[in-house]
């Protein structure tokens, strides 16, 4: 989750759509903007999934590069770095808002300069919510660490609140991958996180929104 830049090989070429042998790129999705950079200069404007599990660099100009050569792919870092952050807040977010309310996540945008978490909620309270966003904040002065890894799907189902996405089922997949927050938070999640709370910097609530009758809309940003 940490490279920035790396060297791969050209697996297929389909007008601007670049697969590689390997890739430090995202794609898009779990509410994830794709990430974007370079390829050997040429501009990766979004990063989204094939066919399969080939994850696609869409670039900017009718690609020139060569099946089975060599690449230099360079990750736009700073773009990337406040996806990591964003996302991680939004799990941590979640976690305080479900402990303290039993609120579901319904949904939840992850974009570098402003995202948003969706919570199912029959009561509208500000005050609680931001008292939230102050715990969420207290967390993160403590800088628990944040780890990634794999567990056996019927292990990783008897954890409380592995699954906080209302609708969300489980991929059907042998191995989960499971992101812990220490001592705050555990979920199977596919994302980019931070490694550290700390680097997460200060999250900053802009905005609280009612979307129908048990639906909160959170919006935040980070500094
Ligand atoms: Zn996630």
């Amino acid at each position: 989750m940490y490279a920035k830049e790396f060297t791969a090989r050209v697996d297929s070429v389909e007008g601007n759509r670049v697969v590689l042998d390997q890739t430090a790129f995202n794609p898009h999705g779990g509410g994830l903007l794709g990430d974007t950079g370079s390829l050997d200069g040429v501009k990766v404007v979004d990063t989204v999934k094939g066919d399969g599990e080939a994850i696609v660099h869409v670039v900017d100009s009718p690609a020139n590069f060569a099946v089975g050569a060599n690449v230099h792919g360079t990750l736009d870092w700073e773009r990337r770095h406040r996806i990591m952050r964003m996302h991680t807040s939004a799990h941590l977010l979640s976690s305080i808002f479900n402990k303290q309310t039993g609120a579901l996540i319904t949904g939840n945008q992850i974009e570098p300069e402003k995202s948003r978490v969706d919570f199912s909620l029959e009561n509208f309270d500000r005050e609680r919510m931001l008292a939230c966003c102050s715990q969420a904040n207290e967390a993160i002065a403590k800088n628990p660490s944040v780890k990634t890894y794999f567990l056996k799907r019927e292990d990783a189902l008897k954890i409380p609140g592995i699954i906080k996405l209302a609708t969300a089922a489980p991929p059907d997949v042998q191995e989960l991958r499971i992101v812990e927050i220490d001592g705050y938070d555990v979920q199977a999640d596919g994302g980019v996180h931070v490694k550290s709370l700390g680097e997460i910097g200060k999250i900053e609530p802009l905005k609280f929104e009612n979307k129908g009758k048990s639906n909160r809309r959170l919006y935040f940003t980070i500094a």
